[in-house]
Parts: structure tokens; sequence; C-alpha cells
């Protein structure tokens, strides 16, 4: 909620959708909701101030009328009242000193449960023996071997789930929302552990290397990857210290960035965020070639892309298309697409229906099957492509 009141992005639709007077009427709503909080916990505490002063008042009262008292008929000395005073001032200052620490702590102790809970939670176990991690620069081959696996015990995602790809080869993923193809890039990336079956990269069960070691050997982009608020090279490098200047130059040229990077105020060190003087804000594919050159910079042997051009124009996702395979080198590579004209550069185009593999193929083999989902699917979308041709003749 607070977000869409500070942050620029929600105002289109805010403006768009007349949604002021509905979001005002939710301020209003927590603000009411947070005053009647406020007014009881004013309530509480003027009550429990009130029982301590009358509880004092009492309590001290009853100690200076008996020494008075005493005073007044002789059993003390003026100069024992006078002490006894001060022995009654000290004692309520300590018994309110010490109902406030008792109530602090009281405060205290939720926070500090929950604090612990999360301290002595377990860290994902290791591998008692791990594996070494592949050489550098060796392309890896990926393996599915009868892999099950569900979110949570719900409807199985990948259900007997085998694949192979060689080491080095460019694998497209197709198919309709909800298949399961990021699902398989999340299980590649050892996000989450299957629930029968194994995975293997370079023929070693992900399980068996060290997370930190699979997590060198891959490179990801997701479509809902953070840009940080730090520069340009920072992003890219992810890290302040030691950036590889050149480096971040080189992967921004192959991601087709480095023309646009020149042109911000202060190049490779234009902050990355709207509100700092000189920072700026990219547009939706530039924010996915700076994905890309990050990527990149990683130098990991398997490259993941899901759908890392769908926020381009078409041209230039033909311009990216067109030097992905020398962008992507001898590494292993898998790209999730919805534009199948986009694939034809891949080795091999996976079709996925329902978290299961249908067709295997080239785009020309998957086209020639009339009777296939990849048939159906490049047929709704050359309907539009025929649409376009007539809007644009
Ligand atoms: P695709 O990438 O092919 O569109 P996904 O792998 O994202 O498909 O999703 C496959 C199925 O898993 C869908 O039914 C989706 O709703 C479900 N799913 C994806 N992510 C989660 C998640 N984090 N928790 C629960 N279900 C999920």
């Amino acid at each position: 909620m607070e977000n869409v009141a500070s942050d620029m992005k929600y105002g289109k639709d805010v403006r768009l959708y007349d949604m002021s007077g509905w979001i005002r009427a939710c301020f209003q709503h927590y603000n009411d909701a947070h005053f009647h909080l406020q007014q009881d916990v004013q309530r509480r505490f003027f009550h429990a101030s009130f029982a301590e002063a009358a509880t004092t008042l009492l309590r001290d009262g009853a100690a200076y009328a008996w020494f008075l008292f005493l005073a007044s008929s002789g059993a003390i000395t003026v100069g024992e009242f006078v002490l006894a005073c001060g022995a009654v001032a000290s004692f309520s200052t300590l018994v309110t000193q010490i109902s406030n620490s008792v109530g602090q702590v009281m405060q205290a102790v939720p926070p500090l449960d929950r604090m612990r809970a999360f301290l002595d939670a377990a860290d994902e176990p290791e591998p008692e023996r791990p594996a070494a991690p592949p050489a550098k620069d060796v392309p890896l081959s990926i393996e599915f071997e009868d892999v099950c696996f569900s979110y949570g015990g719900r409807n199985p995602v990948l259900s007997h789930f085998s694949l192979r790809i060689a080491p080095g080869e460019k694998i497209a993923l197709v198919g309709l929302n909800g298949a399961g193809k990021t699902t398989l890039i999340k299980l590649l990336c050892g996000f989450y552990k299957p629930e029968s079956g194994r995975i293997l990269l370079g023929g070693t069960d992900i399980a068996a290397y060290r997370k930190a070691d699979l997590y060198a050997l891959v490179a990801s982009v997701f479509q809902e990857a953070t840009i940080l608020p730090f520069t340009v090279a920072e992003n890219i490098a992810m890290t302040d210290e030691g950036v590889d200047r050149g480096r971040v130059e080189d992967c921004l040229r192959q991601a087709g960035l480095w023309d646009a990077v020149c042109r911000l105020p202060r190049g490779m060190d234009t902050g990355m965020t709207s509100v700092e003087e000189g920072g700026v804000s990219l547009s939706g594919g530039q924010r996915q070639r700076l994905l890309m050159a990050r990527a990149l910079y990683k130098g990991a042997q398997l490259l993941f892309f899901d759908e890392p051009t769908a926020a381009l124009d078409p041209v230039s996702e033909h311009e990216v298309y067109n030097g992905f395979r020398e962008l992507v080198g001898s590494k292993t590579a898998i790209f999730i697409s919805h534009r199948l004209s986009s694939c034809r550069f891949c080795d091999e185009i996976l079709v996925f229906d329902g978290g299961r593999l249908v067709q295997q193929g080239s785009h020309d083999e998957l086209v020639g099957d009339e009777s296939g989902l990849y048939h159906a699917m490049w047929q709704a979308q050359a309907q539009y492509y025929a649409e376009d041709r007539i809007l644009f003749a």
C-alpha cells in the first residue's frame, strides 16, 4: 500500500484506472484503524499509570501517616521520622524501577524468541562428501532422470520426467503458460529439490555439489530479476569491489547495451535510480539487456534465459537472437520463449505440455507435424503476423 503511494511506477495505473479515490479511502481506513489503535494504547497507558499512582499514593501515604502518628505520639524521634520517610521514598523508587524493568523485559521476550528461532534454524545441510566442481570453461551436459516434482505436495508439475541435453547444446523450451518450463530451470538452479529422481550437471548429481559450487556453475536471467539501486557496472558485476571494467564493457557490448550506456550521464558509473541526481531508470528492453550482461559477466558454464527478450521490440529481438549463438559461445544454454520464430537458432526445441515433454526437434520438423502442439502454436502466432502485415500494408 505504501509502495503505491510512494513509487512513481504505479502512477500510470492510478490515473488511468481512476484509483485515487479508492486508494485514498484505503488510506483513510488504515489511518482510522491506526488512530483507534493509538487511542486504545493511550487509554490503557492512562489506566496503568493511574493504577500505579494510586498504589504508590496508598502505600507511601499509609507509611507516612503511620510515621507521623509514631512521631507525634513520641514513639520515634524527629531524626528517626526523617530517616524513615527517606527509606520509604527510596523503596518506592526501587519498586517503580523494578516494575518498569520487568515490563520492558516482558515486551522484549516475544521478538527475542522469534530472533532465537531464526538464528537456531538449521542451514540446508551440505553434502557430507561434496563433489569437486567441474573444470572451468568445459561445456556441461544436463540430465533429468525420472524426476518427479510438485510445489508443497500439490499437483505434480513434473512427473517421471527424463531429458538429456548434450554439452554445449542450445535448447529452446516452449509451451503454454503453466506447462512447467520455469520450474525446470529453478530445479536446475537447485532452488527446489526433486521429490524423486536425479538431476545431473556434467554427469554429477546436483545434490552432491556444495551450494556455492552449484550456484557458480549457473547464470540465469529470470523475468522478475532485480536491478539494484547501484551503478550500471555494480549491477553487472554484482559487487563494488574489484569490478573488471573492461569485462563489464565487453558484456555490455555483447548484450547490445554499450552504446546506450555511453550516452548515460556518467557511463557505466551512472546510478540506477531515478531519485538520485544524475541517476536513470532503464526501459524494459534495456533492463533485459543489462540482465543478460550480468549473466555473461558471471562467466558460468550454464546459461538459462527465461523469456529474455519479452520486453524487446521485434527489431532488437531479432538482433539479439542473431547474435545469441555468439553471445553464449560454447556454453550449454536453455532459452524459454513464447515467440516461436525466435527459437530457430537453437539446436533443438522441446515442447512442454502439462509438465511432460510432448515434442522435440528442429523448428522445421515441428512445424511440419500438423497434429502437434507446436504446429498449433505456430499457426496461432502466424495468424497475428499475417494480421500485422495487413495493418502495415
Ligand atoms: P511455465 O514457466 O511453463 O509458465 P511454471 O513452471 O511457472 O510454468 O509453473 C508450472 C506450474 O507450477 C503452474 O501450475 C504454476 O501455477 C505452478 N507454480 C509455479 N510456481 C509455483 C510456486 N512457487 N508455488 C506453487 N505453485 C507454483
